[in-house]
């Protein structure tokens, strides 16, 4: 039998066809109109049900979570709230969900901690089929943008014996006999043997080996999950998020810059178009949330608008040393406001400083660079200073960092000296430095963090709500 999808049903197929539905009961109301939903759009199809004639047995059995096929012909409602509805000919219960035990039974809207607690069932309802419908056009956009400028898709290994820069906390992979621990001869476990003999860590951050792909095929990126054992309780960390990394040959800071702008603007604007009446739903459904809050915490501007607003104006572009400034000489600094004071240059910003440039001083995303060596990775280049490396970040309002970046140093002798002071072993990076030593090259690269991304563009507040299953202390089950 050929089946139609709700979306389709709604926006292309002609009324008096007989077609056929599939989906989950989300209302059932006076025994007669089944509001049906298979997750294709947040809109249902209303089915009529000819009470007097269905048995009531089956009738019964059409509650809440059920799984229901129906047939009939597709005929223009002349009720209100839906402009097409299926008056039923045939309806078949696939899967019955029993009322008293379904959790979502709910006549008021579930709350999102609620939900996080039923999170194998979240899916279904309007918010979470929204943003994973979201999520999925963002994932897809992002590819065709680097698609269509040549990029060759890198995949970059899960498993890896560089922990990239320390960026983050590892989780240790190994396949220790648990019977038979290896030991190191004062007793401690011996995480050299790890993976067969090898030391081994689930990966932070593919860039390093993208790097190695891109002095070679010029322009590629890396798309996929990276694991921080951070034991973050953060609306902005998790222990596995997705990450984009892209790594261009000969690229500098500001081609690095534009490509990650122009990158951003183009899924955020993709989404706006291919999903807009998911956003519509978000969107109203933040405007709700904030008529809660007090007047004066209350945003001015709706998440449509704030969408538009991001794509209509250039991000503002400035130092750290420029941004620290700013911040020093801040009535919140003079005011103690801070929590972390901005005594002067060389401090690292915390993320009420960079909400602080982007919400109250700038009102737009900033691109932020040039920050001081000493807080940045090995593998920035330096910039002549002697100070400063060549690193970027991209901040959004209401998010913080969503992208961290730099021109990558390919002078041999400089990260050499860098490896030395920092007292990072260049022997076990060996196949790393051989691309500065066979045909280096300017090159540079970022890392856009999907999940923050996925936050700022469905307005949502916590980043455990954006990732189908968020990995975080304690939440491995589903
Ligand atoms: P933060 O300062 O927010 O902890 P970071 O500087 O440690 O981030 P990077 O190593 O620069 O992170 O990683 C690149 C990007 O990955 C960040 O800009 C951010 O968007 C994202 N990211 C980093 N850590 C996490 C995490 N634990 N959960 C989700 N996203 C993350
Ligand atoms: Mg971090
Ligand atoms: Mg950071
Ligand atoms: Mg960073």
């Amino acid at each position: 039998s050929s089946r139609t999808k709700i979306k389709a049903l709604l926006t292309g197929t002609q009324t008096g066809t007989e077609v056929t539905v599939k989906g989950w009961v989300r209302a059932f109301r006076q025994n007669r109109f089944i509001a049906l939903n298979d997750g294709s759009t947040n809109n249902n199809i209303q089915i009529v049900v000819d009470f007097e004639n269905t048995d009531p047995t089956l009738l019964k059995r059409i509650t809440v979570g059920a799984a229901i096929s129906v047939t009939g012909i597709l005929t223009v409602s002349l009720g209100q709230g839906q402009s097409v509805e299926i008056p039923a000919t045939t309806i078949e219960v696939l899967g019955d969900c029993d009322p008293d035990a379904y959790p979502l039974q709910l006549k008021n809207r579930p709350s999102l901690e609620f939900l996080r607690e039923k999170a194998h069932l979240r899916f279904r309802t309007n918010t979470f089929g929204a943003i994973f419908r979201v999520r999925n056009t963002l994932s897809f956009a992002i590819h065709q943008f680097l698609q269509e400028k040549g990029f060759v898709y890198l995949h970059t290994p899960v498993i890896t014996a560089s922990d990239a820069e320390g960026a983050g906390e590892t989780f240790h992979v190994t396949n220790f006999d648990l019977n038979n621990i290896p030991r190191t001869e004062t007793g401690e476990i011996d995480y050299k043997q790890d993976f067969f003999g090898r030391s081994t860590n689930l990966t932070v951050s593919g860039q390093l080996e993208g790097e190695l792909g891109a002095m070679a095929l010029s322009d590629i990126y890396t798309f996929g999950p990276t694991f921080r054992a951070e034991n973050s309780n953060t609306t902005r960390h998790l222990a596995e998020f997705w990450m984009i990394e892209p790594e261009m040959a000969f690229y500098d800071l500001q081609d690095n810059a534009d490509l990650a702008e122009g990158m951003l603007k183009y899924v955020i604007s993709y989404a706006l178009d291919k999903n807009k009446e998911d956003l519509e739903f978000l969107s109203q459904r933040l405007a709700d949330e904030e008529k809660q809050k007090p007047q004066n915490e209350r945003s001015e501007m709706s998440l449509l608008d704030k969408l538009q607003f991001c794509l209509d104006n250039d991000f503002m572009r400035i130092t750290y040393t420029e941004a620290i400034d700013i911040l020093r000489d801040s009535s919140h600094n003079k005011k103690k406001k801070f929590q972390y004071l901005i005594e002067g240059w060389g401090a690292d910003l915390q993320s009420e400083h960079e909400r602080y440039l982007v919400e109250k001083h700038f009102k737009k995303p900033v691109i932020l660079t040039d920050y001081p060596k000493e807080i940045k990775s090995f593998y920035m280049r330096q910039n002549e200073d002697g100070k400063t490396v060549a690193a970027m970040d991209i901040l959004f309002p209401g998010i913080g960092e969503i992208v961290g970046g730099s021109q990558r140093e390919e002078r041999l002798d400089r990260l050499e000296q860098r490896m030395d002071e920092l007292g990072i072993p260049k022997d076990e990076l060996w196949w790393y430095l051989d691309t500065r030593r066979f045909g280096t090259c300017p090159h540079a690269g970022f890392g856009l963090g999907f999940e923050r991304l996925v936050l700022f563009v469905t307005g949502m507040g916590n980043i455990r709500d954006v990732i189908p299953f968020p990995r975080f202390p304690k939440n491995a089950e589903f």
